[in-house]
């Protein structure tokens, strides 16, 4: 089947076709120009989509978007990073429009999906999809299905707390969410070293970035040993801009994350970069429509 995934990002909107073998057809990029409100928003989706479209023999239309929004019903509810948008029916609109089907999605469950189709997690079932970026988030596929929830709000990994007497409240309220404490917001806060210069000095052999890198290592540890005990998936799949700092960051991982169970078979849980680097946001959008 060939479908068409457009990612819609606060800057960008990238829009693609997608058929066997994970290929983007007639890959386009639109501006969102998302402060000038929905109606213009929207109208830069509508137009990345009739771009993608001019590719013939497309069957369905899969869109990740900014959360929060609920996967089930195709609604967008209010993200911080499209203003305007309020209870947008985003599939339903898209669908009339092009009459066609259409399934919304967010991000990190689109990319932990399209991990799953076509990357890192290919002939796995249960996959575990974290997102190690400015924020942390987190996919969750179950059985080759992604895992939604009662409200399409579940796999909210980045709000699991691992230290809630730190002190450090979280964006959601939250004292000691793993994405307060490790992501590479967190890190630039408290060591003043962006994920990326972290990785260029690890390179270099700082031994003060290495001792940065243990820390935040304990606590993704921390993290994951939590979610292999409650999951036991079969492959963990880290992506996202921390995620290439590559293996002395994975390497730990492999390291401490079975200490940090009581999962036995932990050790031979593999936990992997993702695979997906260019047009990753189409690729999760189309899998959407492809799953
Ligand atoms: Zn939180």
């Amino acid at each position: 089947m060939t479908v068409a995934g457009i990612d819609i990002g606060g800057t960008k909107i990238a829009a693609g076709v997608v058929g066997p073998g994970a290929r983007v057809r007639r890959p386009v990029l639109v501006p969102t120009q998302a402060r000038e409100g929905f109606e213009v928003s929207f109208r830069q989706v509508l137009l990345a989509i009739e771009q993608a479209l001019e590719e013939p023999g497309v069957a369905g239309i899969g869109i990740c978007a900014p959360g929060p929004l609920n996967p089930k019903t195709g609604v967008v509810l209010n993200p911080p990073n499209l203003p305007g948008w309020r209870n947008v029916e985003l599939a339903r609109l898209v669908s009339e429009r092009f009459a066609l089907p259409c399934r919304v999605e967010n991000d990190a469950n689109a990319a932990g999906l399209a991990e799953y189709l076509f990357g890192a997690a290919r002939g796995y079932s249960s996959v575990f999809y974290a997102t190690l970026s400015t924020g942390i988030g987190a996919g969750i596929i179950l059985d080759g299905k992604i895992y939604h929830g009662k409200n399409g709000a579940a796999a909210e990994g980045g709000h699991v707390t691992i230290d809630w007497k730190s002190g450090v409240i979280c964006n959601c309220g939250t004292p000691g969410c793993i994405e307060a404490l490790a992501s590479g917001t967190a890190i630039e806060k408290r060591h003043g070293m962006t994920a990326e210069q972290l990785g260029r000095a690890l390179a270099a052999g700082d031994a003060r970035a290495a001792a940065i890198l243990d820390e935040v290592a304990e606590m993704l540890a921390a993290w994951l040993g939590s979610v292999v005990s409650l999951l036991d998936p079969d492959i963990i799949v880290a992506g996202g801009g921390m995620s290439r700092i590559g293996e002395p960051l994975f390497a730990r991982l492999r390291a401490w994350v079975p200490r940090r169970t009581i999962n036995q078979h932990a050790r031979h849980t593999p936990i992997v970069p993702a695979a997906l680097a260019q047009h990753a946001g189409v690729l999760g959008a189309a899998a959407v429509m492809l799953a």
